[in-house]
């Protein structure tokens, strides 16, 4: 293919030193936890001083980590209690998040901090537009690397969805109408770079664990995103649940909606025939007779108290609500963390949301803090980014 001759990429040649699973706790503790000094890093991973300082020199002189001189004057380097930090420019990699109208790709450091943006509207997400606009926004903000080109260690592209990570495959995605689609491998011909794919939400989850409100000091929380879809990530005891299946935490095809609609997914009542925003508007838009109107207008017509956008947010929200009290009373995390682009409209689900959760929590399980996270879209995009960095530094997930 000439476009493919035209990227101007070698193959990426970072790498890490050999790996032990030593050196992938270590480095796991630094990037989630840093700067953090050996004598904490040794108390995080229950390893001696002595392993972490073993496993923390290769990292240095591999230029991946080094001791943060910003905190401690320089004749303390090296010392037990000198702070260690990741390097952020030692790797670059790539986010996509899938959406039904829109790729949306993000560059970012080692810690995981975005350092570039590139969004393209998708006219139709066919298998073909997809990949064909994944390929034009990689490439955009590859060849805005420039020198550092040869950091990248890989692109992440992140779909809704049932999605096969280690066969590269997406089995069913309901969002956006494909079934057993081989994307990584489709991307990989086209941009001669490793892709790993993930779903949206499970890779959310991953970025949550190491940079968010996991940090490794919680244990056990979810993540719920509501907007499109209603989807949960889960962190219990100290792990992502990937589901034997690779499905776990559907809460959007929970049967709790009682309208008799049928889902995206094929079945009736699931929460999200009357919780995704596509079924809020589709509600609203009937009731008013409006087919013109989008979801700002709906927010609106819902804050002049317009009974019919009234109506559909409190159903949307009793619903979410409970759909969250059933995850809540059956795993029992210590935060649930709210996301997704509905966030953004958070004030008309609020009180009715926090209503239907408190009805339906059962006992100490109610304890949970619902925590709202402001959200963007280039969220989505960093925790692709992130599912390839936690592969790149050997933590795959079970
Ligand atoms: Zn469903």
């Amino acid at each position: 293919m000439t476009s493919r001759a035209a990227l101007p990429l070698g193959q990426p040649r970072r790498a890490l030193p050999p790996a032990s699973p030593a050196a992938t706790a270590v480095l796991t503790c630094i990037l989630s936890a840093g700067p953090i000094a050996r004598v904490g890093i040794a108390r995080r991973t229950g390893l001696s001083q002595a392993a972490v300082t073993k496993a923390v020199t290769p990292l240095i002189d591999a230029g991946f980590v080094t001791f943060d001189g910003t905190r401690r004057g320089a004749a303390a380097l090296g010392r037990p209690v000198t702070p260690i930090r990741a390097i952020p420019e030692a790797v670059r990699i790539i986010g996509i998040k899938v959406t039904e109208s829109e790729i949306i790709g993000v560059t970012t450091d080692f810690d995981a901090t975005i350092v570039d943006r590139e969004r393209r509207r998708l006219p139709k997400h066919t298998v073909g537009q997809v990949a064909r606009t994944v390929e034009i926004v990689t490439r955009a903000l590859i060849k805005r690397l420039g020198p550092m080109q040869d950091r990248l260690v890989g692109v992440g592209v992140s779909v809704s969805g049932d999605i096969d990570t280690n066969a590269g495959r997406v089995r069913h995605s309901p969002l956006l109408g494909w079934h057993d689609v081989a994307l990584r491998d489709l991307l990989e011909q086209r941009l001669s770079v490793p892709v790993r794919i993930d779903n949206d939400v499970h890779a959310l989850t991953l970025a949550e664990q190491w940079f968010g409100v996991g940090g490794g000091k919680v244990d056990s929380f979810v993540v719920v995103t509501i907007g499109s879809g209603i989807g949960c990530g889960i962190y219990l005891n100290g792990d992502v649940v990937n589901g034997s299946f690779g499905v776990a935490g559907e809460i959007g095809h929970l049967p709790l909606a009682d309208a008799g609609l049928v889902c995206t997914c094929g079945r009736t009542n699931c929460v999200e025939t009357v919780a995704s925003s596509d079924a809020i508007l589709t509600t609203v838009r009937t009731a008013t007779g409006r087919a013109d109107l989008d979801m700002a207008a709906v927010v609106r017509l819902a804050h002049e108290g317009d009974p019919a956008a009234v109506g559909a947010f409190n159903r949307a929200a009793s619903v979410i609500g409970s759909a969250i009290a059933a995850v809540v009373n059956l795993i029992g995390p210590r935060v649930a963390v709210i996301e997704g682009e509905a966030v953004n409209n958070f004030e008309v689900y609020d009180a009715e949301l926090r209503k239907a959760f408190a009805a339906n929590a059962f006992g100490a399980a109610a304890e949970c803090q619902l925590r709202l996270r402001p959200h963007t879209f280039d969220a989505w995009a960093r925790g692709a980014a992130v599912s390839v960095l936690r592969a790149f530094v050997g933590q795959e997930g079970p």
